[in-house]
């Protein structure tokens, strides 16, 4: 039986991701409760929303929630907070850092860049030229 070849990152290189990826995350986290606070303060339809939010808690308050959590969600921000969940994830599973398409290793230069990157430099330029065709 052949020896199937393990490509992994060792213990101290997912650390060291580990550490890049929650600092990434805090930074993220206090850009997105800036947004926040920059909402909550400057628009007039906000203000009237809280009013009614307190007039009416039942059906306006989770249009009102809903549509601030949409908001959060559909921020660029927002999205790469979650890939950064999803990273961490992988790096507790251990299987961090390896393209998700062809199984290589992603290269340490592009994960010190993009530390949430789930594929290799080829195979998301693949999907990108694949999107575009579509
Ligand atoms: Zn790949």
């Amino acid at each position: 039986m052949p020896a199937k070849k393990k490509k992994k990152l060792n213990k101290k290189e997912l650390a060291a991701y580990k550490k890049k990826v929650l600092a990434e995350r805090e930074r993220i986290i206090r850009e997105l409760s800036r947004i926040e606070e920059s909402i909550n303060s400057s628009s007039e339809i906000q203000e009237a929303s809280k009013k009614a939010y307190s007039n009416h808690l039942a059906d306006l308050g989770t249009d009102y929630m809903e549509k601030e959590k949409n908001f959060y969600y559909a921020s660029v921000e927002g999205q790469y907070l979650r890939s950064l969940d999803e990273a961490l994830k992988r790096i507790e599973r251990g299987d961090y850092g390896k393209c998700e398409i062809c199984d290589e290793l992603i290269s340490f230069k592009r994960l010190d860049v993009v530390p949430s990157a789930r594929m290799c430099i080829k195979c998301k330029s693949e999907s990108e030229k694949n999107q575009r065709g579509r």
